[in-house]
């Protein structure tokens, strides 16, 4: 990992503990590890892949702590889960519950987040008009990203 990434990995942690303190929360130096290790990897880890990291340094890790530091850093709007690949991400926009979707990457498994308000908000709409309530709008796409994407 380069020094720039590192740095820039330190003030996402530093966000992250500040989020958390807003909300009377703390990040533990444990939850901050793990945060750590979801954002060092830059693609979605699950939760034994994280336990695996996690015992290189805590030995004692079992998988509650590390279900116990992933459900934090979820309620904290730190991670997001990709339920398709029942794995963990950092958040974009981390701090607050937003809509989002993902753009999962069939070839070479990169997801990236992206934030279309417009879409959200059309999905948001349509659900309302089945007399719907749409309470967390989360899309999860797979395709092929622009790096893998070789036209014919
Ligand atoms: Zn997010
Ligand atoms: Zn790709």
């Amino acid at each position: 990992m380069s020094v720039k990434a590192r740095r820039r990995m330190t003030a996402q942690m530093d966000r992250a503990a500040r989020v958390c303190a807003r909300q009377g929360a703390q990040l533990t130096p444990l939850r901050r590890h793990v945060l750590g290790l979801i954002l060092e990897v830059g693609a979605p880890l699950t939760a034994y892949q994280l336990l695996d990291r996690l015992k290189l340094t805590h030995k004692g890790a079992a998988p509650p702590t590390i279900y116990r530091a992933l459900d934090f850093l979820m309620e904290q709007h730190l991670v997001h889960k990709i339920e398709r690949l029942n794995a963990f991400v950092p958040c974009v926009e981390a701090g607050h519950r937003h809509p989002a979707q993902f753009l999962i990457c069939c070839q070479c498994g990169v997801v990236s987040e992206i934030e279309n308000r417009a879409a959200a908000n059309a999905l948001e709409h349509a659900a309302e008009q089945e007399g719907f309530r749409p309470r967390n709008t989360v899309v999860e796409i797979e395709g092929v990203c622009a790096a893998c994407f070789r036209p014919s």
